[in-house]
């Protein structure tokens, strides 16, 4: 009765285990993969020619599928930073052998003009601004850089399959010029991390790839929020 009324009064529950009061509980908080030991590489398969090693620290699973589309569809704003303290795990691991002086540029992977426009937030954007405030926090160098958009349209990707998805998103995303110049100007040498909240085929993030690599800007690594398909180490 008492949980039914603070649902009701809050109108909030945790998304892990449902205790009412928060979105997200200090216990189910506690326990998202975080740490390093959680971090594998993504392997789809088949995976797109030539796609950059592919991190995440999650599967895409509850509940961190719920948390990833609560933020999204529901826009619950406080879910953002715990996605981000996900995300931050596994661009630390492609932090470590980055040379000296160099800053990694966490590049979120566009959303759709559509449903930024329905859901009124770029969710990857969100999160991925999160992990970056952490890891500057941490001291990481780091940065930000909305350097891609949408070219045209594109239908949606669920129930794609592999193929239709490559098919669907030749050539989709570009590098936004006045981006790349004002990088230009800075001077400063970059690596480009693709940051996307869920890698399925791998083929947007090869497409997010392309179209900074054509541009000049190097890709070091691709990293994600959750992974639909984790590589196993063997046994
Ligand atoms: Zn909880």
């Amino acid at each position: 009765m008492r949980d039914a009324l603070l649902d009701l009064f809050l109108g909030a529950s945790c998304v892990g285990c449902g205790l009412p009061g928060r979105t997200l509980c200090p216990r189910c908080s506690h326990d998202l993969p975080t740490r390093p030991q959680h971090v594998r590489a993504v392997m789809p398969s088949p995976s797109p020619p030539g796609l950059a090693p592919a991190l995440t620290a999650a599967e895409y699973a509850d509940p961190l599928r719920r948390m990833i589309l609560r933020h999204k569809e529901e826009r619950a704003f406080g879910l953002a930073a715990p996605l981000g303290r996900v995300l931050a795990a596994a661009v630390r691991v492609v932090l470590e052998p980055l040379p000296p002086g160099v800053v990694a540029l966490l590049v979120p992977v566009p959303s759709r003009p559509a449903v930024v426009r329905e859901r009124g937030h770029d969710p990857t954007a969100r999160i991925v601004r999160a992990a970056t405030r952490l890891l500057r926090h941490e001291g990481h160098p780091v940065a930000m850089s909305r350097l891609l958009r949408q070219r045209r349209r594109l239908a949606d990707q669920a129930g794609l399959d592999a193929e239709d998805r490559a098919a669907n998103l030749r050539d989709a995303l570009a590098v936004r010029p006045e981006v790349l110049r004002r990088l230009a100007r800075s001077r400063v040498p970059v690596v480009a991390v693709v940051c996307d909240d869920v890698i399925t085929t791998g083929a947007t993030a090869r497409e997010a790839q392309r179209a900074l690599s054509d541009s000049g800007v190097p890709v070091g690594a691709i990293a994600v929020v959750a992974a639909t398909r984790l590589r196993r180490p063997p046994g």
